[in-house]
């Protein structure tokens, strides 16, 4: 069987330094708040290219904290609209509501499955405050044609970045693009830690240090609280393996394109749409870092049956919609029928840094196979 995303394999290969690290802080005695968290965070925040990196929980608390933040200096109120693709994560909208604002979901842009500046910019009133723009699949959402838009109706841009680790266009990465971005170092993300953990990254001093307080109790100096704030830190044993790992994204987003454009140049089949074009092997791939490699197709639960058979392992990224979530029942009645397309037609095939080059034939050839 070919797994969709053999984890364990992604990790042994820096099993030793993992270890390494894993001791260091064992033998430290100090295992929240300490050198291993500054030391990832600076790293983190050069990988990125912004002024600084908050390490925070999770991917889904640093979406949350960063509006929350917005909240406590002014800048946002509870119901002001928050623009969002409505074909995202859940987390994405989670973190929206969380704060008691309004997601305001738009349809995506149908070739990048991102936000399409037009019907973004079409959405826009009075009420609307900030944008969060979904790096999804590992792809940069067209953050120049965003952020001038935003500049235009003076709105704030969040990046939800958790997928998207090192995507870059023109050089600038995602995290760098809009005010504040969201990370998360979930597992199977990108760059995965071994548990739950997630960062903020951000150029803005006053949003930086807010946010540190807001992580840590609303604290900003121990014993005293500035905020009614939450528990939400990176700790000392997550950044010791995200550091060891850190160092070797790049040589893995590296691998993924390379399955990527081995996918694109193999697979043939009118019946599965691909997301880049044969052409891309020859173009910039810079902005996608291949987190997904999500193929469409009208006879979704065939194909997945024929994959199966044929010993291949796939997810579906997302079949439910937001909209169309029980926790969401007050936006059910919005007619998205792109998104719901997306969502029946959507397939993800197995891709990772560890997948061989047999693997990646076997996965062409079972997808040329494929009658419908
Ligand atoms: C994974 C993910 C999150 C949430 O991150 P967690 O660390 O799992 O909380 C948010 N947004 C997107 C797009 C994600 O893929």
């Amino acid at each position: 069987m070919i797994p969709f995303l053999d984890l364990k394999q992604v990790n042994a290969v820096y099993r030793e330094e993992m270890l390494a690290a894993a001791s260091r802080v064992i033998d430290s005695g100090w295992y929240i708040q300490g050198e291993e968290v500054k030391i990832f965070e600076k790293s983190f925040a050069d990988y990125c290219g912004t002024k600084y990196c908050i390490g925070v929980a999770n991917g889904l608390d640093a979406l949350i904290l960063v509006l929350r933040a917005w909240k406590e200096l002014g800048k946002l109120k509870e119901g002001d609209e928050v623009i969002v693709p409505a074909n995202t994560y859940i987390a994405s909208i989670l973190a929206i509501t969380e704060n008691r604002l309004k997601p305001v979901l738009v349809e995506p842009d149908e070739n990048s499955f991102n936000l399409c500046p037009k019907k973004l910019k079409s959405a826009i009133t009075s009420k609307t405050k900030v944008i969060l723009a979904v790096h999804l699949y590992g792809q940069l959402a067209n953050m120049p044609e965003i952020m001038a838009i935003a500049h235009e109706f003076d709105l704030l841009v969040l990046e939800d970045s958790a997928q998207a680790h090192g995507a870059k266009i023109s050089g600038q990465k995602a995290g760098n693009w809009g005010h504040a971005s969201g990370f998360s170092f979930y597992p199977g993300k990108n760059l995965g830690a071994l548990g739950d953990a997630g960062a903020i990254t951000t150029n803005d001093d006053e949003l930086a240090k807010t946010l540190r307080a807001l992580g840590n109790y609303g604290s900003h100096k121990k014993y005293e609280n500035l905020y009614q704030g939450v528990n939400s830190r990176l700790d000392e044993l997550q950044a010791a393996l995200l550091s060891v790992k850190l160092k070797y994204l790049d040589a893995e987003m590296q691998r993924r394109r390379e399955v990527a454009i081995a996918y694109a140049n193999g697979i043939h089949n009118p019946l599965i749409h691909l997301p880049i074009s044969k052409r891309s092997s020859l173009v910039n791939l810079d902005s996608h870092v291949f987190h997904l490699f999500v193929v469409r197709t009208k006879n979704r639960s065939v194909l997945q049956q024929h994959l199966l058979d044929s010993g291949i392992q796939t997810v579906i990224h997302y079949p439910i919609p937001p909209h169309k979530q029980q926790a969401y029942k007050d936006l059910a009645e919005l007619t998205l029928e792109l998104t719901v397309a997306i969502h029946n037609e959507v397939l993800s095939l197995p891709i990772s840094p560890v997948m061989s080059d047999d693997q990646v034939k076997i996965v062409i050839n079972a997808c040329n196979d494929f009658k419908g």
